[in-house]
Order: C-alpha cells, then structure tokens, then sequence
C-alpha cells in the first residue's frame, strides 16, 4: 500500500492567495511588536498595542488581513 500523502505545514496552502502578505507593515518591524510577553504589565501592554494599532492603521492590506 502506497503512502498517504501528508501535507506539509510549512507550505502554502492550495487555493489560498497569499501575495498580499508581501505589502504587509508589520513585515519590516519588529515582531515582538506584536505580541504580549510574558508578565507584561498594562503599561507597556497599552503603548505596545497602540504602536502596534498604529502601524496597521497604516497597512494596504489591512482589509486582506482582517479577513
Ligand atoms: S493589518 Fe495585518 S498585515 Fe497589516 S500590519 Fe497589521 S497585522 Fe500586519
């Protein structure tokens, strides 16, 4: 019996368009930007996510990532 064939996560999945990714901000800031550490504290959390909200209210492709 022939192997099934397993998809590979680190590829693309059929189908779906990916190229809007390329046009994204957040591709040239730092990605900690974007994501809480660990303990952090409301100060830092509120003007990390206003910087963060900040730069994709800048976005092109801010409705492609929404959806
Ligand atoms: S809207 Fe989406 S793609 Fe654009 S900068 Fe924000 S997280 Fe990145």
């Amino acid at each position: 019996m022939a192997n099934p064939v397993v998809s590979d996560p680190t590829r693309p999945q059929e189908g779906i368009q990916w190229s809007w990714c390329l046009h994204a901000r957040c591709r040239v800031v730092d990605p900690h930007l974007f994501f809480a550490s660990d303990g952090e504290h409301k100060g830092p959390r509120i003007r990390r996510e206003r910087e963060a909200k900040r730069i994709c209210g800048h976005c092109p492709v801010i409705t492609e990532c929404r959806s």
